[in-house]
């Protein structure tokens, strides 16, 4: 199955961290690395990417996965959108529209986050979402690039 990462830090080594966690998620395609001002309280800015990739996981086991890495990676939640180590979001698995307490997909906030949408509607601009019923591509070119820079493809 086809599922869509979301990766994002802003805390530690942010770069060996998201590297580290690419490494174990083993992408089949993996975006641009962007910088991006953070959300909620005063904190440094995050850098984000997304990642496709192909697992035979269902998505609560694929969620209870992307935990586990996290928490490799030393993250501590300590305050509601604060500073992380490490964040992993599942933002689409494959067209389905799933909603159980503890996991939506597609992840609620992909349409209105540009380090979220804009680097996955650049991987797969044909990917359909499956509520807004319509493709990435359409659905990214109404957001707007503000706090957001493309760091490139190196790190
Ligand atoms: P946060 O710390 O704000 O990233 O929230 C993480 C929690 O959000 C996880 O423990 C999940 O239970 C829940 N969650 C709900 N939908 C998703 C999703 N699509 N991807 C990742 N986590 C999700």
């Amino acid at each position: 199955m086809r599922a869509a990462i979301g990766l994002g830090s802003n805390q530690g080594d942010s770069l060996k961290i998201l590297s580290g966690a690419l490494h174990r998620l083993n992408p089949v395609a993996r975006s641009d690395l962007y910088q991006s001002t953070a959300w909620g309280p005063p904190q440094p800015d995050y850098y984000n990417l997304v990642a496709i990739i192909e697992t035979p996981l269902a998505p609560e086991l694929l969620l209870d996965e992307l935990l586990t890495i996290e928490r490799q990676w030393g993250r501590v939640r300590r305050q509601r959108w604060g500073p992380r180590t490490l964040d992993l979001d599942i933002l689409l698995y494959e067209e389905i529209i799933l909603t159980t307490p503890r996991l939506m997909v597609p992840h609620p906030h992909l349409l209105e986050r540009n380090f979220a949408l804009l680097p996955l509607a650049k991987l797969a601009p044909h990917w359909l979402h499956p509520v807004a019923q319509q493709s990435l591509a359409v659905l990214a070119a109404r957001l707007n690039r503000e706090g957001l820079v493309c760091l490139g493809p190196q790190w």
